[in-house]
């Protein structure tokens, strides 16, 4: 008789329960609204003011929401370069995040930079399978949290995709850690969690960065395969957020009974997912994804966000301008032959890692000269103002020619070349002669070369770079390569060395 009492008790009290989250990945440092062309020409999208306001409003309306984040906020727009990134973190203290992991740009500047920059969050940052070299002591001792919501018990894991980790993120920048095997540490995280929690959300960032536009369920399935195979090998997580595809989930994805979603890069959107769970059943019997674009023209901004990234612009201004080094000469750009700033920018990226044959650099990418004397961290944004990472690329000989015959072709300028390389050409029409090394290119030679982002994705037709047999990004940015290069030589003398022949 009590039994069947508590056995219908408990049927009665078998509820459904609602819990919204609300979710974004890969803000790269996008604190201002900007022009996503993909989005529209004229109307401004994103920026963390309006993605507070949104945040705040979402919450607002429904106290049984959460907002989690899936890493790499650093690295985009120079407020992160310039601070190290503490410009973001700072700045996402007042976005209303219940949690976040950790992505491959929070190691920018270093996984000890990383820490001390963590160190200012006001909110949980997440991570489980990042270890200190040989040593069961996690870098950033956090691998889940538990919290109550809408009377859910949530376990919330984070995690690094091992493959992500070491695909691209510069080694200089992780030397002493390493990242372990995110399924291994998944499945025992969810042992440590299961018995004492409702669900199980797992914020990672992993995969393959992709394209930046939600085109088709199978672009989107491709691009977020990581997690597809996660959730079929590892069973028991209700809900993964995805980072590091840069890859929007209009319709959220479900393997294995799993729920995956991911939101589109930089601000532009923010993702909500609505699920609903069945105490009795233990499970999510439905759920519903949005992403919401953020329409600057629609959207007030948050004024404790706005003070914040008011205050991180100024402190900016004061960073750039600090003395670099000093120069002898004009550092000059040219678009049609060698330049000494080309090969200053060229020597730098090149010096960046003892496996780089040669470096080049895009002549349209340089768009300001810097007076002889002292040159400041400013004067150098000004000569090269994209935040363009450094990339490494495995070629093959054939394949150098082909990109500096599109360089001869004069389409978008010649590109600017490092030291010991030199290469001899007709403009409009082809190259003649490359050196590497002081050596005759070899068509079946191997040759790793490094480039800006910008060009190794395409950029200016150099489409070759994309036919690569090995392609890392290392995530440092370009002028910080500039930097480490001329730091402790504090005398510059520009050079101009016969690297571009005209024939
Ligand atoms: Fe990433």
């Amino acid at each position: 008789m009590r039994s069947a009492t508590l056995f219908l008790s408990f049927l009665l009290h078998a509820e459904i329960k609602e819990l919204t989250i609300l979710h974004t990945n890969d803000l790269h440092s996008h604190l201002f609204p900007h022009i996503e062309t993909w989005i529209s020409d004229t109307r401004e999208v994103g920026g963390f003011a309006n993605l507070a306001t949104l945040v705040k409003r979402e919450k607002a309306a429904n106290s049984d929401t959460i907002y989690i984040d899936s890493g790499d906020y650093f690295s985009g727009p120079y407020l992160s370069t310039l601070t190290k990134g503490k410009a973001v973190i700072n700045s996402m203290n007042f976005l209303g995040l219940d949690a976040a992991c950790i992505g491959n740009h929070e190691f920018d500047h270093g996984w000890d930079n990383m820490l001390e920059q963590m160190q200012e969050a006001t909110f949980p940052i997440l991570n489980g399978n990042i270890f200190f070299e040989g040593t069961n002591e996690l870098v950033w001792n956090n691998p889940y949290l538990v919290i109550e919501k809408g009377g859910i018990k949530i376990g919330l894991i984070g995690l690094h995709g091992k493959f992500a980790f070491y695909d691209t993120i510069n080694f200089k920048m992780t030397q002493g850690i390493e990242a372990r095997n995110e399924e291994e540490y998944l499945r025992k995280y969810i042992a440590e969690l299961e018995p004492i929690t409702d669900l199980i959300i797992l914020s990672i960032h992993q995969g393959m960065p992709g394209r930046q536009s939600s085109l088709g369920k199978t672009d989107v399935e491709r691009s977020l395969r990581k997690d597809i195979m996660l959730a079929k090998n590892v069973p028991g997580v209700d809900v993964i957020i995805s980072g590091h595809a840069h890859q929007g989930t209009p319709k959220a994805l479900v393997s294995n009974g799993t729920i995956i979603v991911s939101t589109n890069a930089y601000t532009t959107e923010l993702g909500k997912l609505k699920i609903k769970y069945d105490t009795e059943k233990d499970q999510i019997i439905s759920h519903s994804n949005k992403l919401i674009t953020i329409f600057d023209d629609e959207i007030e901004d948050d004024p404790d966000m706005l003070r914040e990234i008011k205050f991180w612009q100024k402190e900016v201004e004061k960073i750039a301008s600090i003395p670099v080094f000093t120069s002898t000469k004009k550092l000059v750009r040219a678009y049609g032959k060698e330049s000494n700033m080309g090969n200053l920018f060229a020597d730098a990226v090149a010096a960046s890692d003892e496996r780089i044959d040669v470096a080049v650099i895009n002549s349209g990418a340089l768009r300001q000269d810097i007076g002889a004397g002292i040159v400041t961290k400013g004067d150098l944004i000004s000569a090269f103002p994209f935040p363009n990472t450094l990339v490494m690329t495995k070629l093959k000989g054939i394949q150098v020619r082909e990109i500096f015959n599109h360089a001869a072709g004069m389409t978008n300028g010649v590109l600017q070349i490092s030291e010991n390389s030199r290469y001899s050409f007709t403009p409009g029409e082809q190259v003649h002669e490359i050196w590497i090394k002081g050596e005759l290119v070899a068509d079946e030679k191997e040759y790793w070369v490094a480039a800006p982002n910008f060009v190794t994705q395409g950029g200016d037709g150099y489409w070759e770079f994309q036919n690569a047999i090995e392609y890392i990004d290392t995530g440092v940015v370009i002028v910080d390569a500039v930097e480490d290069f001329i730091q402790g030589e504090e005398m510059y003398e520009p050079k101009y060395e016969g690297r571009i022949l005209l024939k």
